[in-house]
């Protein structure tokens, strides 16, 4: 059996001394940036990609974590993004099959035309889709709905439609494909910031980019440079030239983390038009049920966003009409918020009406910033991006391989039937000693939060562990009890945003 290679800091820092110039350098660690590391270097260009804190730390470990078409994009009639999606879920659901699981949702009909209007959508959505992969939709009576998921609310309810979409654990697949690219020679290291640009004859020729655990700048040569900053892209954008208008409108969406016997099955639930005409999802994940989302647009992107109050009273009221045994708040074990990347062409349109289409676009001194787009879409963008790449910079036509590249399974060989630390979820010490020492986990958080997902299940349980996880960590990083305490600090502050 080939051993993996170990994806190890000092390893990609010596790799990054000893190459003299990159055919591309990736700003960013989120779906788009390790895709686009992924294409390129698998095309055969040299790769260096750089993230300012963990890999998927931003909006790429806060979807509702749906490898979906997004059926209410059909509603407003956005048929070719449907299409894409629908094509990439079958890609990924075959190349990265560990981790893209089929999940059943029912949307819970309480007045008999609406049921008409909802099988027509679904039907609509099973032909654009056009495969056998994906079960298709079909009508429910209330019993059977009730069956799937016990704990509907049955006050009137008339049946249901059933449809099926892709589920996934985005930060997951994030470290799987960082895996996947490094098989294909990428360079890759988290903590590391892009602070500016080189730039020769005013054409950008690298970036200055500051290693914040060895606290240490390093000036790195490349032919070219793709922005992949999600919401922060404007900010790299106006690091190399200074704009106007931004391109990005990023919009805040927050999800609630509730118990699993409110759905008790392997059903979800989705609401197409709550209150305020948005949609609302119930869905089982990790053992746990997650309520969202919101859609509320924010003027600066932070990377830590909090949830406001009146987001998580607009999901607990919404969602309390559909059950019935009712999530109060005492019932939420942990919030967590993202931020999407939305492409801004319009001041007058609301976040939720705008398209989640991707853009590329070419600075004059040739930064290329890719923005917008779903985790769903993260393969073709990155093909698109590295397509534009190679018009741009007028280099060798090499097609993009990826829609065959199988996504390797970073946790195929970990033995799971060590005791957990946990009762709740699982985590081991093996497990621990795995992410540090092969998927360059540095800090507790990026164990509770991305190589693992306490912290986006349950906070007071991630509270409790923590001081075992991070002596474990300590132990193999040859760190001592200040180091400890430190990470138990800042770990711990983090955890108030994940509080309500
Ligand atoms: C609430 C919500 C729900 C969603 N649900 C779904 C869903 O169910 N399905 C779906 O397909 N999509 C979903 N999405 C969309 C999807 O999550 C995003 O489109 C995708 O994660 C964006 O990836 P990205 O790489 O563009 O951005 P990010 O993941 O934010 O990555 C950008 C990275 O750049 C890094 N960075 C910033 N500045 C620098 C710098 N100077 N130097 C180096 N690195 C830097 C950041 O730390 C960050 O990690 C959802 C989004 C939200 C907000």
């Amino acid at each position: 059996m080939k051993e993996l290679r170990k994806f190890n800091r000092d390893r990609n820092l010596g790799l990054l001394k000893n190459t003299k110039v990159f055919d591309v350098i990736i700003i960013g660690g989120g779906a788009l940036g390790l895709g686009c590391a992924l294409d390129a270097s698998s095309r055969g260009f040299s790769v260096a990609l750089f993230e300012k804190h963990d890999f998927c730390k931003g909006t790429s470990s806060r979807s509702t974590k749906l490898i979906h078409g997004g059926i209410r994009y059909l509603e407003k009639l956005h048929f070719s993004l449907v299409y894409e999606s629908l094509k990439e879920r079958d890609l990924l659901i075959k190349n990265a099959s560990h981790i893209v699981k089929q999940i059943g949702f029912i949307i819970p009909v309480y007045k008999y035309w609406s049921m008409f209007y909802y099988w027509i959508g679904l039907k609509l959505y099973d032909l654009i889709s056009g495969n056998y992969i994906f079960s298709k939709s079909k009508i429910i009576d209330s019993k059977t709905a009730l069956d799937y998921i016990p704990n509907l609310n049955k006050n009137k309810l008339k049946g249901g439609v059933i449809y099926f979409d892709g589920q996934f654990n985005d930060s997951r697949l994030g470290i799987d494909l960082a895996l996947t690219s490094l098989e294909f020679n990428s360079v890759m290291l988290n903590y590391m910031s892009v602070d500016n640009f080189l730039k020769e004859n005013n054409k950008i020729s690298g970036v200055k980019v500051f290693d914040s655990i060895g606290d240490k700048y390093y000036n790195i040569k490349a032919k070219s440079v793709i922005n992949c900053t999600g919401v922060f892209s404007q900010s790299i954008i106006n690091l190399d030239s200074i704009q106007q208008e931004s391109l990005i409108k990023p919009s805040q969406g927050i999800h609630l983390i509730i118990d699993k016997k409110f759905l008790n099955g392997d059903f979800g639930f989705l609401v197409p038009n709550t209150s305020d005409g948005r949609v609302l999802f119930a869905i089982p994940w990790l053992n746990h049920v997650i309520l969202g989302t919101t859609d509320r647009e924010v003027e600066n992107p932070v990377f830590d966003p909090v949830a406001k109050e009146e987001e998580v009273e607009y999901i607990l009221k919404n969602a309390k009409q559909f059950f019935n045994i009712k999530p109060k708040r005492s019932d939420i074990k942990t919030v967590f918020v993202g931020l999407r990347p939305l492409v801004s062409n319009s001041k007058k349109l609301k976040s939720k009406d705008l398209s989640r289409k991707h853009k590329i676009v070419i600075s004059e001194s040739g930064l290329i910033s890719v923005i917008g787009g779903k985790w769903t879409t993260y393969r073709k963008i990155a093909e698109d991006t590295i397509d534009f790449l190679i018009s741009k910079f007028n280099l060798k036509t090499i097609e993009s391989p990826t829609k065959k590249i199988k996504i390797i399974n970073g946790l195929k060989h970990i033995d799971f039937s060590e005791k957990s630390l946990s009762e709740k979820f699982y985590i081991s010490k093996s497990l621990i000693i795995h992410f540090v020492k092969n998927e360059m986990a540095i800090n507790l958080d990026d164990i509770m939060s991305r190589r693992t997902r306490c912290l986006f299940l349950d906070v007071e349980e991630s509270i409790k562990i923590a001081p075992i996880v991070v002596e474990i960590m300590a132990n193999e990083l040859l760190k001592d009890k200040i180091w400890e305490n430190k990470q138990l600090k800042s770990f711990y502050k983090l955890t108030n945003l994940y509080k309500i």
